[in-house]
């Protein structure tokens, strides 16, 4: 028997597949659901099911393969249907985002070359490239050129890069290695933030050792809006250093910690800034919004997702540094002869030698592609700059502008249908591209309006014609619809809000009397 692997034919037959799959499944998500259940039971076929050869009838591992031909032809026939197709217009729910065609493009690429970005010497192609996104990214931004950054897998690992290196910095002020010695010798590192802090930060805190419990939280209202004279108070009460968590863009109603503000405070108080940035950074994408995050570029760490919305296929986060060289203080990797060190653009390598005081002043960055696995938490690590590269380089400043400034205009949109429509109700402002709201009818209780609205996202995802997740928001449950998917139309707006009052007259029909207000 011939060895599989080796079948030229049948790996161009493969591939062949992958790309004529592509067009009619890009060109049905205008019109298809988010999701269709039915599909469920293709799942079964994943690990069972018809083959070419038998199979184990557990659904283990077969024993002879059925070839890359076929077995391709059963990813994409369970896949182009089973999938939920957040790459398209209607999943609102969570904060998601598409590809656009440059990124699909590139991933594709990045698949092919199948590159190691961790070192210049496993690829100078993918070093240089992440080099430059990242500088292309700073400047969609407009950040300062003191920032340098890293490519990491999403917000959540770029919250914990970033609260890591500044781990390594607080410590520092205590005259501690922790990247040598661990937190051992330290006391608890106080960590302050408003209400908007998100669960990925407490989570970054959790695996650094902090415990995500450490954060402590200082919310003026339900809502979650930062108490700034009581974190002042307490900066003001800590004898030590400490880390602010500022937060641009919260998950309900996409509101802004007042950066600024909490920049003034930790330049007064000497903590360290970090400012999540997952989706409103983009604000400073638009003039419109740039306002909102104003104040960003004192920060002292920046979390962010591409893969959100800059529209460019998982896992692509990224943090920025405004001391970049942190980073390699933070995560290098010495005395591994095999790896970059002694000799690395980094002069003596990161840290390579134990430095006398952890005070050592740090090197200066390497004016050219860096070793990046010793710039964060990754050692090897995919090629994710490519897909950023190219859909920077293909629509420019001006086309992701634009792009973000469509879904502006799009949350508006909605936010106006949904305040004409007599049963629903908005809850909060929109500055950026979330719309928080709930059904409420006027038949119906005030005090039976967070089960209704409960049922009405159970029901929406159970539709799959638009996806919309459920939070409580003011101790209100509430829809939060976020759009931040290039491909979304006026029409996928408004086809969102047919199908809530669709959904809601179906789960509280109005009463014959409908005209008298029940409450
Ligand atoms: C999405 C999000 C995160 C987490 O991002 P992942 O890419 O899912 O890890 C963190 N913070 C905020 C504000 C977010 O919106």
């Amino acid at each position: 028997m011939t060895d599989p692997l080796w079948d030229r034919d049948m790996a161009d037959a493969a591939l062949r597949r992958v790309y004529e799959a592509a067009r009619p499944y890009l060109d049905s998500l205008a019109d298809r659901p988010v999701y269709d259940p039915d599909t469920a039971a293709l799942l079964a076929e994943l690990s069972g099911g018809p083959g070419v050869s038998p199979r184990p009838s557990d659904g283990g591992l077969p024993e002879h393969g059925d070839g890359a031909d076929a077995v391709t032809e059963r990813l994409l026939r369970i896949g182009t249907a089973a999938a939920t197709h957040s790459a398209g217009p209607r999943f609102f729910h969570f904060v998601i985002g598409g590809v656009t065609p440059a990124a699909l493009a590139a991933d594709w690429t990045a698949a092919l070359l199948d590159q190691n970005a961790a070192f210049r010497a496993s690829s100078p192609l993918a070093a240089e490239l992440e080099r430059i996104a990242l500088r292309w990214l700073r400047q969609l931004f407009g950040l300062p050129e003191v920032y340098g950054a890293t490519l990491v897998p999403s917000a959540t690992f770029a919250n914990f890069t970033s609260l890591a290196v500044a781990t390594h910095w607080w410590a520092e002020q205590h005259d501690v290695d922790v990247a040598a010695d661990g937190l051992a010798a330290l006391p608890r590192m106080p960590v302050l933030s408003g209400g908007y802090v998100h669960a990925s930060a407490r989570k970054a805190l959790q695996m650094l050792g902090h415990g995500r419990d450490t954060v402590e939280v200082y919310a003026a209202d339900r809502v979650g809006r930062a108490d700034l004279p009581a974190i002042e108070r307490r900066l003001a009460e800590l004898s030590g250093p400490a880390v602010l968590i500022g937060n641009a863009g919260e998950v309900n109603a996409g509101d802004f910690d007042r950066i600024a503000v909490l920049a003034d405070l930790a330049e007064r108080y000497g903590a360290w800034l970090h400012v999540d940035g997952a989706f409103g950074l983009f604000a400073a994408v638009s003039p419109r919004t740039a306002g909102l995050v104003e104040g960003i570029d004192r920060a002292d760490s920046i979390a962010g997702d591409a893969h959100k919305w800059l529209n460019v296929p998982y896992e692509s986060g990224f943090a920025f540094l405004r001391e970049p060289t942190r980073l390699p203080a933070t995560f290098g990797m010495p005395g591994t002869a095999y790896l970059p060190g002694p000799g690395s653009p980094l002069g003596s390598g990161p840290g390579a030698a134990r430095p006398g005081s952890a005070r050592s002043v740090q090197p200066p960055l390497p004016d050219g592609p860096v070793d990046y696995a010793l710039y964060g938490p990754e050692s090897s690590r995919r090629a994710r700059a490519m897909p950023i590269w190219a859909t920077l380089a293909a629509y420019g400043r001006d086309g992701h502008r634009l792009m973000v400034e469509r879904q502006l205009d799009l949350a508006q949109r909605l936010a106006r249908l949904v305040d004409e429509a007599p049963d629903l109700e908005r809850l909060a402002e929109v500055p950026l591209c979330i719309v928080c709201f709930r059904a409420a009818p006027r038949h119906v209780p005030a005090d039976e309006l967070d089960e209704l609205n409960r049922r009405l996202g159970a029901a929406l995802l159970d539709d799959g014609r638009v996806y919309v997740g459920t939070t409580v928001y003011d101790g209100r449950v509430a829809l939060r619809p976020a759009i931040v998917n290039w491909r979304t139309t006026e029409a996928d707006i408004d086809l969102l809000v047919d199908v809530v009052r669709e959904l809601v007259a179906r789960l509280a029909p109005a009463p014959p009397s409908a005209g008298a207000s029940a409450r």
